[in-house]
């Protein structure tokens, strides 16, 4: 595993994430693993457009971040959002994604920041491990309370 210097995450300007990168300052850590934005680069494979349209990959870094917000309450609009959005990190993201395809819930359902802190076991600079045994105890506790 490949850990970024000081400069690599000086230089670092996000990538396709660039506006919510230079949104957050240095003190940001992510809401669902707790990890920094120094911590959240990872060395991956990354793409590059040609001008002719076609993509060639290349190796460099990659700190991937998304809006996260309460899916049921564009449906279920009666009901008040279980969190308000917020910013996570791709790993995070990735694993609310990966445990509602696993366990088959519902995709409008999304677990809250402080949920998938319970369900994913961070590393610096590199993908989550989930415990899908915790995110399934999770979710059937909160359907059983939004119901
Ligand atoms: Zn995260």
């Amino acid at each position: 595993m490949k850990t970024p210097s000081l400069n690599d995450y000086l230089n670092y300007n996000g990538a396709h994430c660039f506006r919510l990168w230079a949104s957050l300052d240095n003190n940001w850590v992510c809401p669902g693993c707790k990890r920094s934005k120094f911590q959240i680069m990872r060395w991956t494979t990354r793409f590059y457009q040609k001008s002719d349209g076609t993509r060639e990959t290349y190796k460099g870094w990659m700190a991937g971040l998304h809006g996260h917000h309460d899916h049921s309450v564009d449906y279920r609009s009666s009901q008040p959002r279980r969190f308000l959005e917020t910013i996570i990190c791709d790993q995070c993201n990735a694993a609310d994604g990966a445990v509602k395809r696993k366990l088959k819930l519902d995709s409008n359902f999304s677990f809250s920041p402080f949920e998938i802190t319970q369900f994913v076991i961070p590393t610096p600079h590199s993908k989550h491990k989930i415990n899908y045994e915790i995110a399934e105890n999770i979710y059937r506790y909160v359907s059983t309370i939004m119901h």
